[in-house]
């Protein structure tokens, strides 16, 4: 007998925890179904989770940027006020060609800015605590842990998960894996990365990003020092998709991430937070690791997933570079993913989930930049060179 509900999530990171939380608005027939122990244990757990604008001369998604961290800022003060610290960042720009580009940007800047230290301020800037976040997000779902999905199928109107579960309509929020699409069209590449907490005598207040990130300490009274975080680094490498935070236990267990890895990223982090600020009596207390999910165009992708065979079969000209209207496109019904946020994951997510949700539930139209459909769109017109 097949477990029913109205909806299913596979992915409990931040892109499924932003899901949950705004579908649970709509429906308590909910299941987010992670296979890690607990939420955010991919690259959800490893992010120094800050919320930093993006500076430049006017784009699209520098535009979807601005949007989402003001939407995401006022949403996380109002739903988890105790997990972000809205302390502001400085941004210091690492060399004279940086500092150029800056001044080049500052007609267009979207946030209020002064100078400060080395660099300028914003107080836009936040920090989030990752795990709590999610697990408030999630917290009035039906959570299924330590289960991996490795089949999905449609029968009749419903989405059969496993051969155990059922459900109206299926979202995908599986981050870096995308072993459940078998689409060609929908591709994401990992980006790994590693992000270190430290112990330190040095006190900080505000958040610092020039070629990492250095958060606002918190001083923990019991051991008299300073708790801080340094994020991240960036690694395009082939690996186990499967290796989680909780798994890797800091390495205490033999993984496929080297060790010798792990290592030469905390002195690099460790290097680079001190060109920022001088860190006094340095002792790295927790290392996190991840792959960050990476669109081709680097705009995250949301809605429905669309059928690329049945499309084909029905508009064989498609292949020949004809223009494609998004009506003519083919959904594989009620399957929807939301993931490519790249290494902005909680700066993106809520705003996208409630995109995807209010598509979801009242039709709303989803931005074309945003929308699963031009992935396809693509890779369609390029098949005809391929052919
Ligand atoms: C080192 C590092 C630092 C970062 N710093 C920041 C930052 O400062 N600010 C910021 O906004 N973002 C940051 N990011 C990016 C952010 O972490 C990601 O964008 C975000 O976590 C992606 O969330 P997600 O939910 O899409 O993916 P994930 O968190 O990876 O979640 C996907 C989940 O799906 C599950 N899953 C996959 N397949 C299956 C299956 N078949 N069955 C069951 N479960 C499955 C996985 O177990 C995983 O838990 C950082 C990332 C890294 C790695």
């Amino acid at each position: 007998m097949l477990k029913e509900y109205k909806y299913i999530i596979v992915g409990a990171g931040i892109a499924g925890c932003s899901t949950a939380y705004f579908l649970s608005k709509y429906s308590d027939s909910i299941l987010l179904i992670d296979r890690n122990c607990d939420l955010a244990q991919g690259a959800s757990g490893a992010a120094g989770a800050f919320l930093s604008p993006l500076l430049g001369k006017p784009n699209k998604f520098k535009d979807l940027v601005t949007e989402a961290i003001k939407f995401s800022t006022k949403f996380y003060l109002e739903n988890t006020p105790k997990d972000i610290t809205n302390c502001g960042v400085v941004r210091i720009p690492k060399n004279q060609e940086d500092e150029d580009k800056f001044q080049s940007y500052k007609p267009y800047m979207d946030f209020e800015y002064e100078q400060m230290e080395s660099g300028y301020y914003f107080d836009i800037g936040s920090q989030v605590n990752s795990y709590n976040i999610c697990k408030v997000l999630a917290k009035d779902v039906e959570k299924l842990f330590k289960y991996e999905v490795t089949n999905i199928e449609k029968k009749d109107d419903s989405w059969i998960v496993n051969n155990k579960f059922k459900a109206k309509n299926l979202i995908l929020t599986t981050g870096a894996d995308i072993s459940l699409i078998d689409e060609d069209y929908f591709n994401i590449r990992a980006v790994w990365g590693q992000k270190i907490d430290i112990y330190t005598s040095t006190k900080t207040t505000k958040n610092y990003h020039k070629e990492c990130s250095l958060s606002h300490s918190t001083y923990i009274d019991e051991k008299n020092i300073n708790l801080t975080s340094i994020g991240a680094t960036h690694h395009r490498i082939d690996e186990d998709l499967k290796i989680c935070n909780h798994c890797l236990n800091s390495f205490k267990n033999e993984s496929s991430y080297s060790k010798q890895r792990a290592k030469e990223d905390c002195e690099k982090l460790i290097s680079l937070a001190n060109d920022i600020k001088v860190l006094e009596d340095v002792e790295v207390c927790d290392i996190k690791i991840g792959p960050r999910a990476s669109s081709l165009d680097y705009f995250p992708m949301i809605g429905q997933l669309i059928d690329s065979k049945t499309t084909i079969e029905k508009y064989p000209h498609l292949v020949n570079g004809s223009h494609v209207k998004d009506e003519m496109l083919i959904n594989f019904d009620n399957l929807y993913v939301l993931n490519g946020v790249g290494g902005r994951g909680y700066v993106l997510s809520p705003y996208l989930a409630k995109n995807l949700v209010e598509n979801i539930i009242n039709k709303s139209e989803i931005k074309a930049e945003i929308k699963v459909h031009r992935m396809f769109k693509r890779w369609v017109k390029k098949s005809k060179i391929t052919k």
